[in-house]
């Protein structure tokens, strides 16, 4: 089955399963469908994208973002989508794409204070514009995973879809990015498969 094409003013249908990774550095990444299935590829290439992206992820911020704002995302991005996947395959990450992360860390960290809270205190980032917040966000989210277990890091191995996702599950048995979908597929092709011998 291949995704509809959009002619002119149609407005492309976005994947369903957008919010799947169960981490937003992972769905940061997926914003970009490593596969072409998806009749939307990439959903980050405007500012406009963006904020309508944030917005759909509940962390709404506000107005979009500048074009070099956007540019500096869409960097974060590239990084994060090679270092994950690196690690998917068992790859050692490139050191230009763990700079860059480093970098966007620095600046995370250098933004975060204390503020008393109702039973002590919390930690809160102080950048006073909103896309710097989320970005930094997710750059704490990313250093997070890598520093976490590995194995938790996973792709949908569906050749079609290839989305990253955070597989929580006790045992690590999450295959799929969702089984409703690649999953159910996946079932399907493997019943044709017997029903065809
Ligand atoms: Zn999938």
């Amino acid at each position: 089955m291949s995704a509809p094409h959009s002619h002119g003013t149609a407005q492309p249908t976005l994947p369903k399963h957008e919010f799947l990774a169960g981490r937003i550095a992972l769905d940061f990444c997926n914003s970009l469908s490593p596969a072409r299935r998806v009749s939307l590829h990439d959903r980050m290439q405007t500012p406009a994208d963006f904020a309508a992206w944030a917005r759909r992820a509940g962390l709404a911020i506000g107005s979009a973002p500048r074009p070099q704002a956007l540019a500096r995302l869409r960097r974060l991005r590239a990084a994060l989508i090679a270092i994950f996947h690196a690690i998917a395959d068992r790859r050692a990450p490139r050191q230009s794409d763990l700079a860059l992360l480093n970098a966007e860390l620095s600046e995370a960290r250098a933004a975060e204070r204390l503020v008393s809270a109702a039973d002590g205190y919390a930690m809160e980032d102080a950048a006073p514009d909103a896309v710097a917040r989320l970005r930094h966000r997710i750059a704490r989210d990313a250093a997070d995973l890598l520093t976490g277990d590995p194995r938790r890091l996973k792709r949908c191995p569906a050749h079609d879809c290839l989305w990253l996702f955070h597989d929580s599950s006790k045992n690590l048995s999450r295959r799929w990015c969702a089984m409703d979908d690649c999953g159910t597929r996946s079932k399907v092709r493997r019943y044709r498969a017997r029903a065809s011998t």
